[in-house]
């Protein structure tokens, strides 16, 4: 055998106490802050939400940090548990085939061992060894050859080890379909720890999505816009999400309900500002159940811009106000079917026409 089934058994039963333990920590751990979780709200200094929600938000993303990194290691455990499984039930499968061909050589053995018996009666010979062997229940044995040639030599010694292996195989059937059977169980209870871990995550990002739309909005009507670092308006275009950031071209991608992506997604921490990308006009400012809060700019150079999934504008915007390049016009979120996933959804319509693929004009301004 390859390896102990009860050593694998016993490694296993420490994992799933590892993974209760975890998710058991999961539930009351304290939350740590991670100071870059907000780096780019800093602007905000004294200016920003109060104080005690501030807090209440670092700490409320620090959390959901902590619980996604959790469920992360949990979803890994659980490729190793299924990976287990998978041994276990091979090296089960070949045991038992093992077995099964034990069991027919030691049949054949056995029939041929009576045969013989009942040639020596019938040959008024009886052989004391054959007889003695026929009685005992040979089950188990080894090869029908090297049965029959031990027999030639008398050699019923080599005989009971050959039961005795064959015994073995038998126990290690039986103790790997043991420990099949608690696997099936702990299975059956990763998936009920994995369940509960994702709705801690859930609860935990609903939280910091309220909080985080209560803070963005006291900032905004506390007039806390950000003033842009100098130099960042190159040829009279601003990226519209400050740093940290990131984005790719998905332009095309598939979308729910058969759509396809329109925009480009510029992901960053909820609360990062966002910034007209040039002179030009708000044209206008919506919420729906989409995109969530969204607003539309209308540049000078008679492109429409369209920003959405914010957490909220910066204080006093209004439809129709005349914004410059790389003005703090709004909040980055997660409203409409964003929740989870704060970035800017953003598109570009050349002329107020159709949409075009917004990455080269993203990746203009934002390199
Ligand atoms: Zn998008």
């Amino acid at each position: 055998m390859r390896t102990s089934p009860l050593r694998t058994h016993l490694l296993r039963t420490l994992s799933l106490a590892v993974l209760t333990v975890m998710v058991t920590s999961v539930s009351f751990a304290a939350p740590q802050v991670t100071p870059q979780a907000h780096a780019a709200t800093s602007c905000d200094d004294g200016g920003g939400g109060k104080p005690q929600d501030e807090r209440a938000l670092k700490k409320a993303s620090a959390k959901r940090q902590k619980i996604q990194k959790d469920l992360d290691t949990l979803l890994n455990t659980g490729e190793v548990l299924k990976a287990q499984i998978e041994e276990t039930d091979s090296e089960h499968e070949m045991l038992v085939t093992r077995q099964r061909r034990f069991d027919k050589q030691a049949g054949a053995a056995h029939s041929e061992l009576a045969s013989r018996v009942r040639r020596s009666y019938m040959l008024r010979n009886a052989d004391p060894v054959l007889t003695m062997l026929s009685a005992t229940d040979a089950e188990g044995v080894v090869e029908q050859s090297r049965v029959l040639g031990m027999l030639a030599e008398g050699s019923r010694e080599h005989v009971e080890r050959a039961s005795s292996a064959a015994r073995r195989n038998h126990a290690a059937a039986e103790q790997a379909e043991h420990v099949a059977e608690q696997l099936a169980q702990m299975e059956h209870d990763y998936g009920a720890i994995k369940g509960q871990a994702r709705g801690l995550l859930e609860q935990a990002k609903e939280q910091e999505s309220r909080l985080a739309a209560k803070v963005s909005l006291q900032r905004a009507a506390n007039g806390s816009g950000c003033p842009l670092p100098p130099g960042s308006v190159s040829g009279g275009l601003a990226c519209p999400v400050d740093q940290p950031r990131s984005y790719t071209d998905t332009w095309g991608a598939p979308r729910s309900g058969g759509r396809s992506h329109l925009g480009v997604d510029i992901l960053a921490p909820i609360g990062t500002p966002q910034r007209a990308y040039e002179n030009g006009t708000i044209s206008r400012m919506h919420s729906n159940s989409l995109g969530g809060i969204s607003l539309y700019l209308r540049g000078d150079s008679g492109n429409e811009y369209y920003y959405t999934h914010l957490s909220g504008y910066v204080s006093g915007l209004s439809a129709g106000q005349r914004v410059t390049a790389g003005q703090h016009i709004a909040f980055t979120g997660d409203t409409g079917n964003a929740a989870g996933i704060p970035h800017l959804h953003w598109e570009v319509r050349p002329g107020g026409g159709g949409n075009v693929n917004p990455y080269p004009y993203a990746h203009a301004a934002c390199g």
